[in-house]
């Protein structure tokens, strides 16, 4: 591992819309950290969506995946924007994110959702079921139904139409998942409970099989399976029963999902996808809120920056491997949601709410504070 004197190499993508305001407000968190552990960071800052393909004519360049690859970790603001709705799917904004996931093989999603006491009324659930919550989905990324090949549309010979996707993985796929979600288990509350359909599909079986293969490495965690369809149900009946979740990338992609309205706002959701670990241990990693870049409310100083900043909360934990720093600022965040500081998606009715860059001081002052 990197020696903790040497600079973090940390590669920043704005992007579009309300990605360089979040971002922008995020490096003041990051330069806090970096005097706050004596550890500089050394930071690149390039193009990325819209904003590249305004420039270079492509949503991300040879150079900057390059730069990424040889990073410590990128953080993401977000792409997207009605200028670019009409482009070809390969030169959508987001193109540039999922080659950037491609390239650096980030095939562990995770997908947070904690609810602070303070905003649990905004959740679709009663605030007695969330109040407190705090579980991780992992999510499989790169492989599973939306990767497998075939797939298609074709005309049977009596001339029915019909449609094809496969669901397919490999043992290694699902192991570095399965691995992944126990070696941050470890980190929380030793409790994983994969997610599956054995009860019907081939591959949920196998992946049945391979996590309670993997499970063995980790006598001192506990692990439960679950079927999809009753993991839903269960988000919604008593969510507070999960600590970490391990799926695959169809079922992550909807329980995640349904995971984040648990919460009540986008504004406050972060990600982070992982790779696999180096020789020196530490993972390729991209961390990014999981809001879009919100065209309605971009230049206006009005997004709230607290997932761009708890994302970066994800990559002092998960790549600066700094749990403390993560807990410190995690706990800053709740302090300024304990003291009333809001933004305009989680205010209260009638109240204007704070700016980005007010909220961002609010999390300063209380860290300045602690
Ligand atoms: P969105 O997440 O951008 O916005 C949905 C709603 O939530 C909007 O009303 C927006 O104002 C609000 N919102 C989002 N983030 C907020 C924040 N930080 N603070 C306050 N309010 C916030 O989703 P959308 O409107 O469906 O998409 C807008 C653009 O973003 C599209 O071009 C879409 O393709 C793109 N998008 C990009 C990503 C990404 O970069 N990873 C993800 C989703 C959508």
């Amino acid at each position: 591992m990197a020696a903790a004197s040497e600079p973090f190499r940390l590669l920043v993508l704005p992007g579009d819309g309300i990605g360089p305001e979040v971002i922008g407000q995020t490096l003041r968190v990051v330069d806090w950290f970096g005097r706050f552990l004596g550890r500089p960071f050394a930071i690149s800052q390039d193009l990325v969506g819209g904003a590249c393909l305004d420039t270079h004519g492509v949503p991300v360049t040879d150079a900057v995946v390059e730069t990424a690859l040889s990073a410590d970790a990128v953080l993401f603001g977000a792409v997207g924007g009605e200028k670019w709705d009409s482009q070809p799917i390969h030169l959508r904004p987001e193109a540039g994110l999922l080659r950037l996931r491609k390239d650096l093989d980030l095939f562990a999603n995770l997908r947070p959702a904690i609810c602070y006491p303070e905003l649990a009324s905004a959740s679709a659930l009663r605030p007695e079921l969330v109040e407190g919550l705090d579980i991780l989905i992992i999510r499989e990324l790169t492989a599973g139904v939306y990767f497998g090949e075939p797939r298609g549309v074709e005309t049977l010979a009596n001339g029915v139409r019909r449609a094809f996707d496969t669901q397919a993985y490999t043992s290694e796929e699902v192991e570095r998942v399965v691995r992944a979600g126990f070696d941050i288990a470890r980190g929380r509350n030793r409790r994983v409970c994969s997610v599956d359909k054995a009860n019907v599909m081939q591959t949920g079986a196998f992946w049945r099989e391979i996590a309670t293969a993997v499970g063995r490495d980790y006598p001192d965690v506990e692990l439960t399976h679950m079927y999809a369809d009753n993991c839903a149900m269960q988000l919604m009946r008593r969510p507070k029963q999960f600590d970490v979740v391990v799926t695959d990338n169809l079922f992550g992609d909807i329980l995640s999902d349904a995971a984040a309205m648990l919460t009540g706002s986008l504004g406050l959701l972060p990600s982070a996808s992982l790779g696999a670990a180096g020789p020196d241990g530490v993972r390729k990693a991209l961390y990014e809120p999981v809001h879009g870049s919100a065209p309605d409310i971009a230049g206006r100083g009005l997004a709230n920056p607290l997932a761009t900043i708890l994302s970066f909360g994800m990559c002092l934990r998960h790549s600066m491997r700094a749990p403390e720093a993560a807990d410190r600022l995690e706990a800053a965040v709740r302090r300024v949601l304990a003291r009333g500081v809001r933004t305009a998606d989680i205010a209260r009715p009638g109240e204007a709410g704070v700016s980005t860059t007010q909220m961002t001081d609010a999390v300063l002052a209380e860290l300045d504070a602690m």
